[in-house]
């Protein structure tokens, strides 16, 4: 018996490219889909970003109180997916200095997630038994409004050296109870593929290490920085796992589609860690729409972070309540894969804390009186 095989409607079709602003509607596209140019032409201050959308007076009065504080730094691939008009824009509120970031409100703290704290050495933090977080550069493509490592990020004076990434794989060495390191930075795609190839060997090459993890912005502010030759590099290093940050579906384009796939093709693990931020993605409605597309694209959602207690992101802070209403909305309506934990970082270093909507009623000796999705009660007795 013969099958034709379908081949028609491939779920890639789904996925459209970003538009390209007039400014650049002449680049070849040669250069547009080369990351080189794409960093090379970052937009930086607010002579370059009226070229592409109309800038507010809000925007350019937050940008010249802020941009000596934390730098203002877009790709035009990102930049592409800005709405020309609107202020609220979800790729604009991320990337564009709004007013509410020279507001220090007196909760605001310094190093929010007590990352210093647990830092054995510069580079490394260690806060949960057999695990670490590794920094490898301080730069990234796009600097995310909402960034908890603000103070750090962009900050050339504090730039990981080689003498930094020497002492922190050291540090992995000489603890055999790490099993798992993420490489993190700023974005540790900002390393060229070398250095990054460097630094994937040494921790593969170590006994105890099982697993490690990319945590990269790159899909979502720079897809082409996923190249063939990354994946290729990155394939001899299994298991690979890559933490990715994707906010809002407007950020799921082909170009991310097809970097996701070139990292997916290579055997990587994708994990999406969104960050739930105000007036951007804090409706159920808008995370399901996110989750399905990441879904699609082989990423499965990981965690939601809530907003930390960062100085200048409280505008970005939403009630703990919409975290727990995006969970309420997803858990049983849709599959359980697009269902990522809601976690809130314990401000100080208390690590991530899960928050659920209660599921539980009642339990009293071996009843337990549970909750579905839909209010409807059961009883489960234990034996
Ligand atoms: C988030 C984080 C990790 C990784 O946590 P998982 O829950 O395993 O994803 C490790 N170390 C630090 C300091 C972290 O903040
Ligand atoms: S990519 Fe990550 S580290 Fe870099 S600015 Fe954005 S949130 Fe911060």
């Amino acid at each position: 018996m013969a099958f034709d095989i379908v081949t028609k409607n491939t779920i890639r079709d789904r996925f459209k490219p970003a538009p390209r602003p007039d400014v650049w509607k002449d680049v070849p596209d040669k250069d547009w889909n080369n990351w080189i140019w794409q960093q090379q032409k970052r937009i930086k201050t607010m002579d370059q970003l009226e070229k592409v959308i109309n800038v507010t007076s809000d925007e350019r009065e937050a940008f010249a109180k802020s941009h000596e504080m934390f730098n203002m730094g877009i790709t035009p691939y990102y930049a592409s997916l800005m709405d020309r008009d609107d202020p609220n824009c979800p790729v604009r509120l991320q990337s564009v200095p709004s007013a509410g970031e020279i507001v220090f409100a007196d909760t605001d703290l310094e190093d929010p997630l007590g990352e210093e704290r647990d830092m054995p050495v510069q580079g490394i933090t260690h806060r949960y038994p057999d695990r670490v977080l590794f920094y490898t550069t301080h730069n990234c493509p796009v600097y995310c409004r909402h960034c908890t490592r603000k103070r750090k990020v962009a900050d050339p004076s504090s730039s990981a050296a080689n003498k930094q990434i020497e002492e922190g794989l050291a540090y992995i060495q000489a603890h055999t109870e790490i099993r798992d390191v993420v490489i993190s930075g700023g974005d540790p795609l900002s390393n060229s593929d070398d250095r990054l190839e460097y630094i994937c060997s040494r921790i593969r090459a170590m006994e105890h290490v099982e697993v490690f993890r990319l945590g990269t912005r790159n899909p979502v502010t720079l897809p082409q920085r996923i190249t063939d030759n990354l994946a290729q590099m990155l394939k001899k290093y299994h298991p690979v796992y890559v933490h990715t940050h994707f906010n809002h579906p407007k950020e799921c384009t082909l170009e991310a589609f097809d970097a996701c796939a070139k990292l997916a093709d290579a055997g990587c693990i994708i994990h999406n860690q969104s960050v739930l931020l105000k007036g951007i993605n804090d409706k159920p409605e808008i995370f399901k729409e996110l989750n399905h597309k990441l879904l699609m694209m082989r990423v499965r959602p990981y965690y939601i972070f809530q907003c930390d207690m960062a100085q200048g992101i409280s505008h970005f802070r939403t009630p703990v309540q919409s975290g727990i209403d995006i969970i309420e909305g997803l858990r049983g309506w849709t599959s359980g894969m697009a269902v990522p934990h809601y976690v809130v970082d314990g401000p100080g270093g208390g690590g991530k804390i899960p928050i659920l909507p209660e599921y539980v009623k009642s339990h009293v000796g071996k009843k337990w009186v549970v909750r579905n999705y839909k209010n409807k009660e059961f009883e489960y007795i234990e034996p």
